[in-house]
């Protein structure tokens, strides 16, 4: 699934392909898909529009185009595809986006999960906590929302709010880099462990921003490649393989229905 770095990289390619483009033509292959307008309610509201910028919030990619701003989920498989003229036309894709240059961009999803949305202005997304790359998140903050909270380490980072964009390979990652077991109480965290868990947040965050996203399954960046940094990941899918720090086998358990990596020996 991408979280925050594979958007983040989606993102930043796309900009350059579509700031400052005027839509021609927006087509709608899978009308579910959107869920708050029709196919035809989308389209009409974006045909003629400039694209002014993209945001990112958490896993959510955010255009805004001068008084629309449809919003993306990229569910389990969803991506953006640059069209490249090939003679072969790209399978999976639901939404086409024609711009008046002549240029156009496909969002691709095989599992279809993804979630599309249009608002008038820029949207408010209630149930979303704040941004870990672009929010600042102080390590006085994370201790104070640790505390008030009772739940282990991995749900605390997997659920969207306080924090937004870390999923299933991320959590582990970024436990593993701050030594903390995925199964410790938030509420028993001390400070100096939450300023690591900070630390680590922002490290193994930017880390997969710099390498283009982690791809395990469906996910690719714009040009259609991989990203790079499966290569570089010490706990997740590694299990019954040596530490990179110690060399003891890492685990794999199930916390939550969703599978957990950890060193058993460097994380308390
Ligand atoms: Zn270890």
């Amino acid at each position: 699934m991408p979280e925050l770095p594979e958007v983040e990289t989606i993102r930043r390619q796309l900009l350059p392909l579509c700031r400052d483009q005027v839509i021609d033509a927006v087509t709608v292959k899978t009308p579910y898909l959107i869920k708050n307008c029709t196919a035809a309610v989308f389209c009409d509201a974006l045909q003629g529009r400039r694209v002014r910028h993209l945001d990112r919030i958490g896993k959510y990619l955010i255009w805004e185009c001068e008084g629309a701003y449809p919003v993306f989920h990229l569910g389990m498989t969803g991506i953006f595809l640059q069209d490249r003229r090939e003679s072969r036309y790209p399978q999976h894709i639901h939404v086409e986006i024609g711009f008046e240059s002549g240029q156009a961009l496909y969002f691709q999803d095989m599992r279809k999960f993804g979630k599309i949305w249009l608002y008038p202005s820029y949207p408010e997304i209630p149930t979303l906590g704040t941004d870990p790359i672009t929010g600042r998140i102080t390590p006085a903050q994370l201790l104070s929302w640790l505390q008030r909270r009772k739940t282990t380490l991995k749900q605390f980072l997997m659920n969207q709010t306080p924090i937004a964009g870390i999923g299933n390979i991320y959590a582990s990652e970024i436990l593993f880099e701050s030594s903390l077991s995925p199964y410790r109480k938030t509420d028993e965290v001390t400070a100096a462990e939450a300023q690591r868990l900070q630390r680590a947040i922002g490290r193994i965050l930017n880390d997969a921003i710099e390498r283009f996203g982690t791809t395990y399954s469906a996910y690719r960046t714009v040009n259609g490649q991989s990203g790079e940094n499966q290569n570089f990941l010490k706990v997740y899918q590694r299990e019954g393989q040596p530490c990179v720090s110690c060399g003891e086998a890492i685990i794999k358990t199930v916390m939550g229905s969703r599978s957990t990596f950890y060193c058993p020996r460097c994380q308390k």
